[in-house]
């Protein structure tokens, strides 16, 4: 008889997104919604990566041009562009590794650790950090209150401007995203610095998201992991080109893995990069290359000015957004370095409270701050990725309900 793999029934229901759109239906808001949840891209792609998506969709119809399977960890061209453009050179380009996605990566990166490893995320959380390790195996049952047995979370509150501290007990893997989703903090250098020290101190791995990198507009916020000294030693840094670049619906993230980061078996020591690459070979037949030449499009001049522009009206609607939630008395966090605003309930009031009051008095749409954990109870969730003309919309009426 076939099996489960049992630790897929420990996952909790995957209700967030759906108990949104069925309370959207049912709302009593008669107003035209002005959708604030989504955490997807709404502009369209830039010329620039556009002609190069077609340029190389051409390439490949043509038998002097087209290629095959490509290198398993990407090509040359976009390996050396982000070693160059990205990091000036301080991550080598055979330390980069292309894929088809950061949710790839993040859950793929777990098989090449022991399953008795202790998983550290962040409460609130990306979600996929969570659910991932669920299915990893390396968690027990869910408890009554969400949480599961066996995971490190580290508290994300009002007190340390929800940016996770090293926690005392000792956890190998540790999740950090900077800027956050859904918290929209970002980390500064001193505490990055003590994630380093406190990985080097305890031999743990941190998996660093970057997802959101080019968000950065606090002077002095570190944009890589990389830039903390030591930090090659004991960081993976995972980086998309869905929210920095509108890909959300091309697919293409990287991977960087450090010669010198070193994993252990009975003490001996192992190079994390040869094995990622084994990995990759074995598993994984390289990114399309259309995608690969649009990307690399991103670091030509007129793709690197396309791109800024893009990302600053993002950018400009959540520091809109963030104020203007501000001047109507509310309490928020994030949107100076992230798409994301997060917004204390008023009142108390709980976040799926808070969340029915947004949608039937002002037809708005967020996510409730519950939905990414325990200690995101209290909270919403607004997202930039809108028009700045919806954003005025949904202002106005919260000014008019509130
Ligand atoms: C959107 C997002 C990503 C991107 O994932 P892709 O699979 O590359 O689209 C990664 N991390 C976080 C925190 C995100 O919000």
């Amino acid at each position: 008889m076939v099996k489960l793999n049992t630790h897929y029934t420990k996952l909790a229901g995957n209700y967030l997104f759906p108990e949104i759109s069925k309370r959207a239906r049912n709302r009593t808001s008669t107003a035209p919604l002005v959708d604030l949840g989504i955490g997807d891209v709404t502009r369209p792609l830039p010329p620039a990566i556009v002609q190069a998506l077609s340029q190389a969709s051409l390439e490949m119809g043509n038998a002097s041009t087209f290629r095959g399977y490509g290198p398993s960890a990407g090509y040359d061209f976009l390996r050396g562009a982000i070693s160059q453009y990205d990091y000036k050179h301080l991550i080598h380009p055979e330390e980069i590794f292309i894929s088809d996605g950061a949710k790839c990566d993040i859950a793929n990166i777990q098989e090449i650790f022991c399953s008795s490893n202790r998983v550290a995320v962040p409460d609130p959380t990306y979600p996929v950090y969570l659910d991932t390790t669920v299915m990893a195996g390396r968690t027990r049952l869910q408890l009554k209150n969400g949480r599961y047995g066996g995971v490190v979370y580290l508290a994300c509150t009002e007190e340390n401007n929800f940016c996770p501290l090293p926690p005392r007990e000792s956890c190998d893997l540790v999740y950090l995203c900077s800027p956050n989703n859904p918290t929209g903090s970002a980390m500064n250098r001193e505490l990055l610095k003590q994630w380093v020290d406190y990985a080097k101190k305890t031999k743990a791995i941190l998996l660093f998201d970057g997802a959101y990198e080019a968000y950065i507009r606090s002077p002095g916020i570190p944009k890589s992991i990389y830039e903390i000294e030591g930090a090659k030693e004991v960081a993976i840094e995972i980086r998309s080109y869905s929210k920095t670049a509108g890909f959300t619906g091309l697919r293409l993230s990287y991977t960087v893995i450090p010669k010198a980061l070193k994993i252990f078996d009975c003490g001996r020591e192992h190079s994390l990069h040869a094995l990622w690459q084994r990995r990759h070979d074995t598993k994984f037949g390289g990114a399309p290359y259309p995608i690969q030449k649009a990307a690399e499009a991103i670091y030509s001049s007129p793709g690197k000015e396309q791109v800024r522009e893009m990302i600053e009206i993002y950018s400009q609607n959540a520091k809109f957004l963030r104020e203007g939630l501000e001047q109507l008395g509310l309490t928020v966090y994030g949107g100076l370095d992230a798409p994301y605003v997060w917004c204390k309930a008023p009142n108390n009031l709980s976040s799926w409270n808070f969340f029915d009051l947004l949608l039937n008095q002002a037809g708005i749409v967020s996510v409730p701050g519950s939905g990414f954990g325990l200690l995101g109870e209290g909270f919403v969730r607004f997202s930039a990725f809108a028009d700045q003309t919806k954003l005025t919309e949904a202002l106005t009426r919260l000014r008019a309900h509130l």
